[in-house]
């Protein structure tokens, strides 16, 4: 019998109870799950950094932290969560961040704002150009990087990838590390941020970094808010330098009514939507990872503290 702790808001709860039961019965796990239960019991947690919890020392038997989410730059810093952390990748998660980032490349590709906001009517008769003449950069070539580097490759995009380590992914021109991240955005027609917060990453994409994009290009920010510097990218988009950006995350969430984003016609805000952990496949994720690391199997998804991520 493995003691499961649940820490996440209680209409996480709701959501995942079941899901979470029907995943761990399928692997024959006997489970107790629960979101209360004496701290020196616990084998495992599914964690959401939101939850409030963020002492982990009375924990002294658990065997692993789960994180709900994929981004885990709330937790990995904690130096009380000594136990092994794994971060969330779930199909269900993917397949959302693919969904956004293709519809917004595409929305911005195919010029849609143009035909859809016409108040004179105009007869815009221009037609788009094709996508294998349009240069992508996605920035972060790690599980949901990739899937939305592969999406837009199949579309005939001229894909290029940036990780920090070599990558191979079909269809993608793959650059990395330091010296790879000019390479990555030079002449970009449109930039897709997805990588982690970590000190690295934080206001990478600087003047330096946008100047280097085709002339009114796009970018697309679901990755995480520091990531740009906001000054920088309101600069650049009053010189036309960046023609629009749309973003998902902020530095502050929800972003406050007052911001300069909000009332900027180049920029989409869209709040925090842009992919979100599907409790049904995201379930069946967590009971597969317990079940193998019960097994002797290592931990799927683990966090290197050292890199953040
Ligand atoms: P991941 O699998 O860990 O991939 C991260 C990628 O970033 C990897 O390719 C990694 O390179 C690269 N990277 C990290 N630091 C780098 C550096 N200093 N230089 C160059 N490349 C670097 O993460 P993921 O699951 O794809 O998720 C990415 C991020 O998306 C999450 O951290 C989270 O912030 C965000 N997210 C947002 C939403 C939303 O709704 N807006 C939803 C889910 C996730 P290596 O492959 O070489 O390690």
């Amino acid at each position: 019998m493995l003691n499961i702790l649940f820490a996440a808001k209680s209409e996480k709860w709701t959501e995942y109870e079941a899901p979470l039961k029907e995943a761990f019965a399928a692997h024959g796990l006997e489970v107790t799950l629960s979101t209360d239960m004496a701290a020196d019991v616990v084998d495992y947690i599914i964690y959401a950094p939101n939850s409030g919890l963020d002492d982990f020392t009375p924990f002294t038997h658990c065997k692993a932290v789960l994180n709900l989410w994929a981004g885990v730059e709330d937790v990995v810093g904690n130096p009380t969560l000594t136990m092994p952390l794994a971060r969330m990748v779930d199909p269900g998660l993917t397949e959302g961040m693919v969904e956004y980032v293709t519809g917004h490349v595409l929305r911005h590709h195919l010029g849609m704002d143009a035909h859809i906001t016409n108040p004179d009517r105009a007869w815009i008769d221009t037609p788009p150009p094709l996508a294998r003449d349009r240069k992508v950069a996605i920035l972060g070539l790690g599980a949901l990087g990739s899937a939305c580097a592969s999406a837009l490759a199949a579309l005939n995009f001229d894909v290029h990838g940036w990780s920090r380590s070599a990558k191979d992914v079909t269809g993608v021109t793959c650059h990395a590390g330091d010296a790879g991240l000019m390479s990555a955005v030079d002449g970009a027609h449109f930039i897709v941020l997805l990588m982690p917060l970590t000190p690295e990453t934080e206001n990478l994409i600087s003047t330096d970094v946008m100047c280097r994009f085709a002339p009114g290009a796009c970018l697309i920010n679901p990755g995480r808010g520091p990531l740009i510097d906001d000054e920088a990218l309101l600069a650049a988009l009053d010189t036309g330098e960046v023609a629009h950006a749309t973003l998902d995350v902020f530095r502050t969430e929800p972003l406050p009514p007052e911001h300069p984003f909000w009332s900027d016609p180049k920029i989409t805000v869209t709040p925090h939507i842009a992919s979100t952990t599907r409790p049904a496949s995201a379930a069946r994720t967590i009971a597969a990872n317990i079940a193998g690391h019960e097994r002797g199997e290592p931990l799927r998804n683990l966090v290197d503290r050292g890199k953040g991520y």
